[in-house]
């Protein structure tokens, strides 16, 4: 099936338009582009949306692929947004949802640009693909490139998490890690698209690749009963995501497909590695790089955010806010949103969690707002910040006499 809807790739900076083909930056300016569609031939309704299936594939016309046979699906989107009453009582405010992605197919929201990229990267003809990744894109992409088909090269900072290195390397990507920090791996990858030919996919495929992130906002609406939410919190790394949003919420309004919009940008970032929070704070047009990124946070570890201007730009736009998280205070919300709702996230998704008691605590968001957190990544990922909680298993004899002795029972449990 043709898919026509791509009207071209526009410059973000001197707003040059190109035909959609495998360039990535402005040839006047080196500024970044982005997909722009014929929104007037997009013909979408709600009840054609609802009775597909539920991967976000089902917003096709607003994906710029143009040959649907192309299309390499594991599932990803279409997540839960789940109601959180518990933890809504506990931090006083009125009503709170969690858009759960640590359930898509690798366990993080990167399902959704990589299945995109990955998709468009076969209609691009690439003989091989790969990424430069915090963790979680890696897995993501080396998913998706196996089912594929494709050779799949993914380049790393050497102190990335164990368990997202392991899980890309099972997919049989190859595994490159560099020495230095993610803006270093990001570098590496960036040469290696150009000197090779590869379609790294958040590099030379970025145009494209950008556009899966924004489906989460797409389902958030849906589930909301088509309509915008009041704030939405996310955790922000190169700031990809949040642009994303912000672009997925206006072509929503753009066709109708919600009413108004009024939504607050909220970007979250960790306190060792905050530069567009910082930028916020200070008023600042600007962006300054943070050299060495300090953060249990690694999937937010990006000193030099590629969209942080246009990150800040968006949520100035929509009256919105930024904040950052301690470790601590991250570590303290990964634990209170598994507690509370069952929900085991990992670190980024404790940056949410905290951003959102913070700014309920001062007032910036008021108690009786709405407020959809994204939970970008799960908590399987990083295990090893819960190592501690090991120190509390206690083990018993195979006996009954040996299990009811046992303090942790507690009241709870009525005998003799
Ligand atoms: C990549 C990532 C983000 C942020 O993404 P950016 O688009 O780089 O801002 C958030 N959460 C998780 C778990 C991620 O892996
Ligand atoms: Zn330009």
């Amino acid at each position: 099936m043709k898919n026509g809807r791509i009207k071209a790739l526009k410059c973000r900076e001197c707003e040059r338009e190109y035909p959609p083909a495998k360039i990535h930056a402005c040839e006047e300016c080196f500024g970044p582009l982005e997909v722009i569609y014929d929104i007037d031939s997009i013909n979408i309704s709600k009840p054609v949306i609802e009775a597909r299936s539920k991967t976000l594939w089902r917003y096709r016309e607003l994906l710029p692929l143009e040959d649907e046979t192309k299309i390499i699906d594991l599932g990803a989107g279409f997540t839960p947004l789940q109601e959180c009453r518990r933890l809504a009582e506990i931090l006083k405010m009125k009503k709170l949802y969690i858009k759960n992605d640590t359930v898509n197919p690798t366990g993080s929201f990167k399902d959704r640009p990589a299945t995109v990229a990955i998709s468009k990267s076969l209609e691009f003809r690439f003989r091989a693909v790969g990424c430069a990744s915090t963790g979680n894109l890696a897995a993501a992409t080396a998913a998706h490139a196996a089912l594929a088909g494709l050779p799949c090269y993914v380049f790393i900072p050497s102190n990335t998490e164990r368990g997202k290195v392991l899980q890309a390397a099972a997919y049989g990507a190859k595994i490159v890690a560099v020495r230095g920090t993610y803006d270093d791996a990001n570098r590496l990858a960036a040469q290696a698209a150009y000197e090779f030919d590869w379609g790294i996919v958040n590099i030379n495929v970025r145009p494209y690749y950008v556009e899966g992130s924004k489906t989460i906002v797409f389902e958030v609406c849906e589930q909301l009963g088509w309509r915008a939410p009041e704030n939405i919190i996310i955790p922000v790394g190169s700031g990809a995501l949040l642009c994303a949003i912000w672009r997925g919420l206006k072509q929503f309004r753009e066709l109708e497909l919600i009413n108004g919009l009024k939504t607050r940008l909220i970007g979250a970032q960790p306190e060792g590695c905050s530069p567009i929070v910082k930028a916020f704070k200070d008023n600042s047009e600007d962006i300054f790089p943070v050299e060495k990124p300090e953060t249990i946070a690694k999937s937010l570890a990006i000193g030099d955010p590629g969209d942080g201007i246009y990150a800040l730009r968006a949520i100035k736009e929509s009256r919105g806010l930024a904040e950052h998280a301690t470790d601590k205070e991250i570590i303290e919300g990964m634990r209170l949103l598994a507690k509370t709702e069952g929900i085991f996230a990992e670190p980024a998704g404790g940056v949410a969690i905290a951003v959102l008691k913070k700014l309920i605590e001062s007032g910036d968001i008021g108690r009786d707002e709405e407020v959809v957190c994204c939970v970008t990544g799960s908590g399987f990922k990083s295990l090893e910040i819960f190592s501690a909680d090991a120190a509390s298993i206690i083990e018993v004899e195979p006996n009954f006499s040996s299990l009811k002795n046992l303090a942790m029972l507690g009241g709870i449990v009525k005998y003799g």
